[in-house]
């Protein structure tokens, strides 16, 4: 991937978005960019912003545009000054743009520091599908692994494979929350496809499949051009 390239990944909560950036960022040489992690790390920092960020969070809603893009700004701004020192190149956007306007905003950022995006890809899953999903969902709060107590479980229950941590469910898992979440992406997100779409930029894949089969497929959408 040459410098200054970044992927967006779409696709409702509970489409696998997260699972599957953990798999593609490090093959494409990118820094893995969920906002919503982010926004988990500033909650635990037990500081005032985190507080604020906890309301937004907990009921489900979107943070404000003019924070969330704050926060994309500096992280775009920190990949570019590691690149020199053979940092990745580029983010994998997990999340995040959510509205029209984070997504205006991301172009005039990306436009200023001579970045570009080289594909947006969609990850489609029913409703029905994404209620199942996220009902189930559970995180390690130390390395961030995510499970599902019926479609990836771990080893031994309630525990991360990986840490040994006591796994836990996200405060905005619940069906309230999901709900909500759900008719946001609708109203706020979805439209963006259309926006990538007229720039030629936007693919989709089925989210139905297994794990491996969408990163397969994630890959494969990916322009060559744009992996190298
Ligand atoms: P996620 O981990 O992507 O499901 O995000 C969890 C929560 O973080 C969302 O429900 C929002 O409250 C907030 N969030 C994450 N990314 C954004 C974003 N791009 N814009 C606004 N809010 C966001």
């Amino acid at each position: 991937m040459k410098p200054g390239r970044h992927v967006i990944l779409m696709g409702p909560q509970g489409a696998g978005k997260g699972t599957q950036a953990e798999r593609l960022a490090p093959a494409l040489g990118l820094v893995h960019l969920s906002t919503g992690a982010i926004f988990r790390g500033t909650i635990k920092s037990g500081t005032e912003l985190g507080e604020t960020l906890r309301g937004y969070l907990d009921r489900g809603e979107l943070v404000p545009d003019g924070l969330t893009l704050d926060v994309v700004s500096a992280a775009l701004s920190a990949i570019d000054s590691g690149v020199d020192l053979g940092g990745p190149t580029g983010a994998l956007f997990d999340g995040f743009p959510r509205t029209p306007r984070q997504a205006a905003g991301l172009e005039s950022t990306l436009a200023t520091l001579g970045h570009e995006v080289a594909a947006v890809v969609t990850i489609d899953v029913p409703r029905d599908v994404l209620v199942a999903r996220l009902s189930g969902r559970l995180t390690c709060p130390v390395c961030g692994a995510i499970y599902h107590v019926a479609f990836k479980a771990p080893l031994i229950p309630g525990i991360c494979d990986l840490e040994g941590a006591y796994l836990e469910q996200r405060a905005d898992d619940t069906p309230e929350a999901i709900r909500r979440r759900l008719d946001l992406y609708d109203e706020q997100t979805k439209p963006l496809e259309r926006f990538y779409d007229e720039r030629g930029l936007l693919r989709r894949v089925d989210g139905e499949a297994t794990i491996d089969d969408v990163t397969t497929a994630l890959v494969a959408a990916i322009p060559p051009d744009s992996r190298t």
